[in-house]
């Protein structure tokens, strides 16, 4: 009987191991998993919720959303995309809804739901799920050795699927298969400035943010918390720039956009605002800004309070333009996002076969999920990536 060992009971393991026990229920298939329960990050995903994929509708480029592995996305989505993942998990009584942010969830609002189906499979397809089973190496010849009650012992299989997760990519350590060192992705930033932090709370619709000296650029909502800042925005910029902020040791200088256009729609949006030259500066805010923002940002436009917009002046305009769109901020550090947090780097993608997500240098092993050099921003994109890789993996393996 031909055996197949699966390393990593999350996502990509699981899903991997219901889809390869229904096509060859024949076959010997372990899950090997470390912890104590499998998926215990799936069962937390979305704040609970789980965000399982994405509609990709709002995409206008991959490699936007999947700052590492656009191109080998491509070809797993089409392969198994968003579409057929919702029809699988339809297939075993998932239901689910698209936000207007084009983001999946089950109607339920309970990863547990999404948990439970894979579990059910594996179990309808006879795999056996070998909890407390932490696996440290794999040689060549695919023999995995593990810990398993302090002890240490090996199993040998006809093929592996190494579905460990983010950062776990060190037990190929002893192959020459390249792996990328692993870095954070997906973090807020840490700001000390007071008076911004004051403003704790504020949502600001569409900002556009970079780095200072690079080209990193992201647009979208942005949250001033009471360490920094948030929000989609900055998630984004933190995946885009994920190493370079690394190598920075989380200290850069961020520069904000804060209406998101550039100084050509800041200029028309002071215009129109000034039509009324009585009127104070303070009091007549663009309406993407809130009245407190506004006011803090003209203190660090040094427009004194209760100026006039007749009172402005060339020179006292062009500060308001250059704060609303070249803010700066000292980046102090990075503190960690609850809602979803994701590695960059892994098994670098050059090591595997796009059609079938074997390596290409020990045939027999196969790849799926965060272990890999891939992955996204915040949508239900990091899911996807899990459920494509492993579909295709499972669809390859042929003994
Ligand atoms: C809080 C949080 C919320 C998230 N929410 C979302 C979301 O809503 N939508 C979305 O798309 N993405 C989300 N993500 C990201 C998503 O969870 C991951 O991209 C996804 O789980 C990756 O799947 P995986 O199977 O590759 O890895 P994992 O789910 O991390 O599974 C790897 C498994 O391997 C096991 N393992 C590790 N090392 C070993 C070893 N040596 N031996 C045996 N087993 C081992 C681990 O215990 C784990 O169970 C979220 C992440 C976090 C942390």
């Amino acid at each position: 009987m031909a055996s197949i060992v699966i390393i990593g009971g999350g996502a990509a393991g699981c899903f991997c191991a219901a889809e390869l026990s229904a096509l060859h229920p024949d076959w010997h298939i372990r899950v090997l998993e470390a912890g104590q329960h499998p998926m215990a990050k799936l069962a937390v995903t979305g704040g609970g919720r789980c965000n399982i994929t994405n509609t990709f509708e709002g995409v206008e480029a991959l490699a936007k959303v999947y700052p590492r592995g656009d191109k080998l996305m491509r070809k797993l989505l089409g392969r198994f995309g968003w579409k057929d993942c919702l029809d699988w998990f339809g297939n075993h009584g998932v239901e689910f809804t698209a936000q207007e942010d084009h983001c999946v969830f089950p109607v339920s609002q309970d990863a547990m739901q999404i948990v439970h189906v894979l579990e059910r499979q594996m179990h309808i397809g006879g795999v056996e799920l070998m909890c407390r089973h932490k696996v440290i190496s794999i040689d060549k010849g695919l023999n995995v050795k593990y810990l398993h009650a302090g002890k240490e012992a090996s199993m040998k299989a006809d093929a592996v699927v190494l579905a460990t997760g983010g950062g776990t990519a060190g037990i190929l350590a002893g192959t020459d298969i390249e792996l990328i060192p692993s870095v954070p992705s997906l973090f807020t930033l840490k700001i000390d400035d007071d008076a911004l932090r004051d403003l704790m709370g504020t949502v600001v619709g569409s900002v556009t943010l970079g780095l200072v000296g690079t080209r990193f650029r992201s647009e979208g909502t942005l949250l001033v918390t009471d360490w920094g800042i948030s929000g989609p925005a900055t998630l984004k910029l933190s995946s885009y720039a994920a190493r370079w902020l690394a190598q920075e040791e989380y200290r850069g200088s961020l520069l904000v956009d804060w209406l998101g256009g550039g100084e050509q729609q800041a200029r028309q949006i002071l215009e129109e605002l000034g039509r009324n030259g009585a009127r104070m500066v303070a009091n007549t805010h663009p309406p993407q800004l809130t009245d407190r923002l506004w006011r803090y940002l003209l203190s660090r436009a040094s427009v004194r309070a209760g100026c006039r917009w007749n009172e402005l002046g060339s020179k006292g305009l062009a500060r308001i333009v250059n704060t609303l769109i070249s803010d700066i901020y000292r980046i102090n550090g990075r503190a960690r996002f609850k809602e979803e947090f994701v590695s960059c780097g892994g098994v670098s993608l050059s090591e595997i076969r796009p059609d079938t997500m074997e390596s290409r240098r020990i045939p027999g092993l196969y790849l799926a999920g965060e272990v890999l050099d891939m992955d996204a921003v915040t949508g239900g994109f990091n899911l996807q990536a899990a459920w494509s890789s492993a579909w295709v993996a499972a669809h390859s393996i042929h003994l």
